[in-house]
């Protein structure tokens, strides 16, 4: 998938370009990008979107210039968008979920978002509009835990292998273990990182509450009990992962600490070790 070109007409003229995966940090302002109602920040977040994607053009490197020509033609843009859409969902993917059996501590259950996700009985979360733009993360916005039912344990712990190193991008990370986002833990989180009524500083100008993705950076760091084996040091560890990660932690953190689970042996795994039954959530 990250082979295949991404083909469009501009002018009249077949154009083919290699797709390019950003990290974090590039697609940090990239979430919520229809919800402007000013055009010409519209017209910007459109021409960075193709910009991000197409990492040359028939060979040659891309202008911004050219960038936002394909952003200016309906068709060219939705084809690029689409191309998009279709890259991260497929790499999304690529990672997958083990959970740790509550009552042996030792055996593991695997799960791929789709499996969990159809597990729950949960529509998988689309990550961006008919448009093509990318739609914000769920942990861009606070939710409250569910609570769990008493008549089948939840999983010990979510260990996670991510999508981008899986898929051969290069990438600072490969795992973890997702946690929860401690409400305590965030609020010395923003205190920490971006402090309320204090401009961010230049190097990091999108650190604000107001850009989605960096909500949901700062708050998945906070929930991320690890990256390979190192704690996380606050929303800066996660800029240099490919964006694929992001979705993929964002969509799993959705899944299985927010996804109400009922207590039926259909929604529940069982560990290949002990035998027992549990729920595939947090
Ligand atoms: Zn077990």
């Amino acid at each position: 998938m990250i082979d295949e070109p991404i083909r469009f007409t501009l002018a009249g003229r077949l154009r083919s370009a290699r797709p390019r995966v950003p990290s974090v940090v590039q697609a940090m302002g990239s979430f919520g990008e229809s919800d402007t109602r000013r055009p010409e920040l519209l017209a910007r977040k459109l021409r960075h979107a193709v910009f991000l994607v197409l990492g040359d053009l028939d060979g040659e490197p891309l202008p911004l210039t050219l960038a936002g020509e394909i952003a200016a033609d309906p068709a060219a843009r939705a084809a690029v968008l689409a191309a998009r859409v279709a890259l991260f969902e497929g790499l999304r993917d690529r990672g997958a979920a083990w959970l740790l059996c509550p009552a042996c501590r030792r055996g593991e259950v695997e799960l791929s978002l789709a499996e969990l996700a159809s597990k729950l009985a949960a529509a998988r979360a689309p990550i961006a509009d008919r448009a093509g733009a990318l739609l914000p993360l769920c942990l861009s916005s606070e939710h409250e835990l569910p609570s769990r039912p008493v008549a089948l344990p939840t999983a010990a712990r979510l260990r996670f292998r991510l999508p981008g190193a899986a898929a051969g991008l290069a990438s600072p990370a490969a795992g973890g273990v997702l946690g929860r986002v401690d409400p305590r833990r965030e609020a010395q989180a923003w205190d920490t990182f971006a402090p309320i009524g204090v401009d961010p500083p230049d190097e990091h100008f999108d650190w604000t509450f107001e850009e989605p993705g960096f909500r949901a950076t700062l708050r998945l760091s906070v929930a991320l009990e690890s990256l390979d084996d190192q704690a996380v040091d606050g929303p800066a560890a996660l800029e240099p992962l490919p964006v694929c990660d992001l979705l993929f932690l964002d969509e799993l953190y959705r899944l299985a600490w927010l996804t109400p689970a009922r207590a039926t042996l259909a929604a529940s795994v069982e560990c290949g070790a002990c035998r027992a039954a549990f729920l595939p959530v947090r």
